[in-house]
């Protein structure tokens, strides 16, 4: 079987997803010891620091004169947190409870936005007390409640970005002043006493429209105007929010389409006192963590296979796009399920499926009890057994953060950190 084991893994063709993708040779190796070092059934997630770093230094080279905002709530997992401390990176957070955090680990309070434009009072008074300072808003309401718990508050106006196309999670329906709404906020905010230091914006998270940065970048200009028509102190911080993806065209058109839009909007005095930052979530979490999940349970019902998870909708899996994660999972096979006489000598053995073998349109369900609980319907996957593993890759972004412990299944707790 070891025999088996070391021709599969010396066959890069063998290497495909269900879906027939070709697979990284040594990603494979890994999962496959990480799975047998695992020793447990239980759903797990592997973390690749390394992935991290590269992608601060694509930042860097991209976007040398933007300071990235880590969105903290896209994924929480300290060794990630701890590794962007490191690349110096600064963090945007929403709750006293992610800025407790992340001051824990040392950041100063000017390193951090309290970026949520609608807070509540006692969270305020916290931010006030430890010294963060700069926060968005976009209501007089909020205006006020700043006015009143926090006076050295600095504000960036949240504007709507006026396109949010190509956006898979758009933000606009919730927040972002509308441009009628804006000199009044500039006004009240005046009025309060109250620095305006600049103009925020989101265009929506996984973004795929690079444009939709230009439209915002001249949207928060004609803030910059109109805060001048109002002969208020100049403003200095464009805050070009998150929405990045990693994938590196994606990303480089991205960066271009920012770049050329600070240079047409902003002329080069204004550049030299322009502070751009950005609050990129998605970007540095979603590419580095893997989840591997086993086969709990199994039906045959004609022609169609069903299969259970141990993770689904409320683990890991709400606010991810699930048919194209099982499209594009791993499946690998636990070879003690081919017959008995391999469980005793190799317990766990583990072979990638083979791309050519053949296929079943598959239900896959996670482990509640809940019929929203479902993964995928009606793709395309080889027959696999209770105790198979599927794994997905680019499981970072809004995964962890969002699982919950509904029916008492909490989602994968270990990380294996693999490199
Ligand atoms: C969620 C959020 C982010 C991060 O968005 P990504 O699409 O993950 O980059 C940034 N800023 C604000 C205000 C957010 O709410």
């Amino acid at each position: 079987m070891e025999a088996l084991l070391e021709s599969l893994l010396s066959a890069p063709d063998q290497f495909l997803s269900s879906n027939g993708l070709k697979i990284d040779e040594c990603f494979s190796e890994k999962i496959i010891s990480t799975i047998k070092n695992h020793q447990s059934e239980e759903a797990f997630y592997m973390l690749d620091l390394g992935v991290v770093a590269n992608l601060m230094d694509t930042w860097k080279r991209n976007l040398p004169m933007v300071q990235p905002f880590y969105a903290v709530k896209c994924n929480t997992h300290p060794d990630l947190l701890a590794t962007m401390v490191a690349h110096g990176s600064s963090f945007d957070c929403a709750s006293r409870s992610e800025i407790e955090s992340i001051l824990a680990l040392g950041v100063s309070p000017d390193h951090i936005i309290y970026a949520n434009p609608c807070k509540a009072s006692s969270h305020i008074k916290y931010a006030a007390k430890v010294g963060v300072n700069l926060t968005t808003v976009d209501s007089l309401d909020e205006i006020e409640k700043i006015r009143k718990l926090h006076p050295k508050g600095s504000l960036l106006i949240r504007i709507k970005a006026p396109d949010e196309s190509g956006s898979r999670w758009p933000m606009s329906s919730k927040y972002g002043a509308l441009p009628e709404e804006v000199p009044q906020l500039l006004q009240a905010a005046q009025t309060a006493g109250l620095k305006v230091s600049g103009v925020a914006f989101h265009i929506g998270s996984k973004s795929r429209n690079s444009q939709a940065y230009k439209t915002a970048i001249q949207a928060a200009k004609a803030v910059f105007q109109e805060a001048d028509r109002l002969c208020m102190p100049p403003m200095h911080v464009l805050n070009i929010g998150g929405g990045f993806v990693s994938d590196a065209l994606c990303f480089e058109a991205a960066a271009e389409a920012v770049k050329t839009a600070v240079h047409r909007y902003f002329s080069e005095e204004e550049r030299r006192s322009l502070t751009v930052i950005a609050e990129p979530g998605r970007f540095f979490a979603e590419t580095a963590f893997t989840l591997a999940t086993n086969i709990i349970g199994k039906r045959v019902r004609g022609e169609v296979r069903h299969y259970w998870l141990n993770e689904g909708f409320h683990g890991s899996m709400m606010r991810v796009d699930r048919a194209a994660l099982v499209r594009s999972c791993i499946s690998l096979k636990c070879m003690s399920n081919n017959n008995g006489n391999d469980n005793e000598k190799n317990p766990g053995m583990m072979v990638m499926h083979d791309g050519g073998a053949r296929t079943f349109s598959s239900i896959v369900f996670g482990p509640t009890c809940d019929p929203i609980d479902k993964v995928s319907e009606g793709h395309q996957l080889p027959e696999l057994e209770v105790n198979d593993w599927l794994v997905f890759r680019n499981m970072g972004a809004y995964t962890l953060s969002c699982s919950n412990n509904f029916n008492g299944f909490s989602s994968a707790k270990i990380t294996y950190l693999t490199n």
